[in-house]
């Protein structure tokens, strides 16, 4: 049967690279004090169209959508952000701010799949709620900074922006419409409607000529208003202090409507093209687009599918969890002592293995062989009697002697340890 176009299946070995990217991710989260959350991986439509925005690619034309069984509209997670804003603020009350979160999983998005873009892929998003100074914004780049670091991806521009606030913002989308309305008739459809409704989401259009014409748009830094340009300042600062090299990048909106202030986003580079492996901002006021109190909030997304092939590409040591140190090979009716001396090994923190399809001795030791086995025991009526087993390195036929009594775990470690791996 035929997999969903844009989206993958992931096999062990690769399920390891997986796995300890994640591991890194939450054990670097852990250490800057941020707490994991889950959070459901589909939403009621309208969240995503109040938070994400009407006018964004991802509200028009990159969303899940469908009613369930009982007529309600809901969409498959396009992003974590706004889910996890709506599940704070509904422990909000009993929460200490700041509080700080992440979360990891996979979101959807219904884009041309292609190099680093799929259909499903997976995010490491961490959220900041009820910090109100820049140092919040500041703590969420030294962890994406602490992430890359032990991931080996040291390549990476942190393009940062100031976009403005409700004071600037309308004053600057003024400036922005004047500009944008003379070139009007050669937006694509979708930045027409744009045009009117929320020029400064032009910026992030993929298309050629809207893209030429956005070059010579005047810049949001230079229209925002005095409190965003302190901000911004502050926020250098604290990235300087912390020895983060950034540049100012002053077209920057990025793709969701609800960013205020601050923007930034962690460039790399793949076989010579740039890669955005992380995105975030701040979103002051979203809080109350959804009905509640305003909570000052910031976050960002970390996209994983990108990060494992900025590794790959620079042949990252991924250790391997897949281990295998023994099987068991049973001689005719002693597949219970197969059992039995597996069991025991097992509890002792040995991934021993023993046959699962009743094959001979032969097929056994050949089927050991290909799946990569450190070692082999043959486990037979002699070595019953004699309490005495041999252990094969795979690698060059060398037998280790161990004897099956209450230490043979211990007996097993050594020769794992001496003349294993
Ligand atoms: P892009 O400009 O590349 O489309 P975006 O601005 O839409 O990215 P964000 O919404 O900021 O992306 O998501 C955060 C991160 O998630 C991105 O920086 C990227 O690494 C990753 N990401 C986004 N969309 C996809 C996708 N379709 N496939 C794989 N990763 C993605
Ligand atoms: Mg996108």
């Amino acid at each position: 049967m035929d997999r969903i176009r844009g989206m993958q299946d992931i096999f062990p070995n690769e399920s390891d690279k997986w796995l300890f990217v994640e591991g890194v991710m939450r054990n670097c989260a852990e250490t800057l004090g941020f707490g994991y959350v889950r959070v459901p991986i589909m939403e009621f439509t309208d969240l995503f169209c109040r938070s994400v925005g009407d006018l964004s690619d991802i509200v028009q034309k990159e969303m899940y959508t469908f009613e369930d069984k009982g007529g309600r509209s809901v969409t498959l997670r396009p992003e974590f952000t706004a889910g996890v804003l709506r599940a704070f603020l509904n422990i909000s009350k009993d929460t200490v701010l700041p509080a700080k979160f992440m979360c990891f999983g996979p979101c959807f998005r219904y884009e041309k799949p292609q190099s680093g873009r799929y259909r499903e892929f997976f995010q490491f998003d961490a959220e900041i709620f009820g910090g109100n100074s820049v140092a919040a914004d500041a703590e969420l780049i030294f962890l994406a900074k602490s992430i890359f670091k032990e991931l080996g991806i040291f390549d990476l521009d942190l393009q940062i922006n100031a976009v403005g606030c409700p004071e600037c913002r309308a004053g600057y989308r003024d400036i922005l419409f004047s500009y944008f309305e003379a070139n009007a008739d050669n937006f694509c459809d979708i930045c027409s409607e744009r045009l009117v409704k929320n020029p400064l989401r032009i910026f992030d259009c993929k298309n050629k000529i809207c893209k030429k014409i956005c070059e010579d748009a005047p810049h949001t830094i230079e229209h925002v208003c005095p409190n965003c340009k302190k901000d911004f300042e502050q926020f250098k600062l604290y990235l300087n202090v912390a020895d983060v090299k950034y540049s100012v990048n002053s077209r920057m909106v990025r793709g969701l409507d609800y960013y205020t202030k601050l923007v930034f986003e962690f460039v790399t580079r793949v076989q010579g093209s740039d890669l955005t492996v992380c995105g975030g901002g701040r979103y002051d006021g979203l809080s109350e687009k959804f009905g509640a109190p305003n909570f000052s909030a910031t976050g960002f997304g970390i996209g994983v599918e990108r990060v494992i092939s900025v590794m790959e590409s620079l042949n990252f040591k991924f250790p391997i969890f897949n281990k295998r140190d023994l099987f068991v090979v049973s001689v005719d009716d002693f597949s219970t002592e197969a059992v039995k001396l597996v069991i025991k090994l097992r509890a002792g923190g040995i991934s021993a293995d023993f046959d699962l399809v009743g094959r001979n001795v032969k097929s056994q030791m050949r089927f050991a062989d290909k799946m990569g086995y450190n070692f082999t025991i043959v486990l037979g009526p002699e070595e019953i009697l004699n309490n005495k087993v041999e252990a094969r390195r795979m690698s060059d036929g060398a037998i280790f002697t161990l004897n099956l009594d209450e230490n043979s775990v211990d007996s097993f470690y050594e020769i794992l340890n001496h003349g294993g791996l």
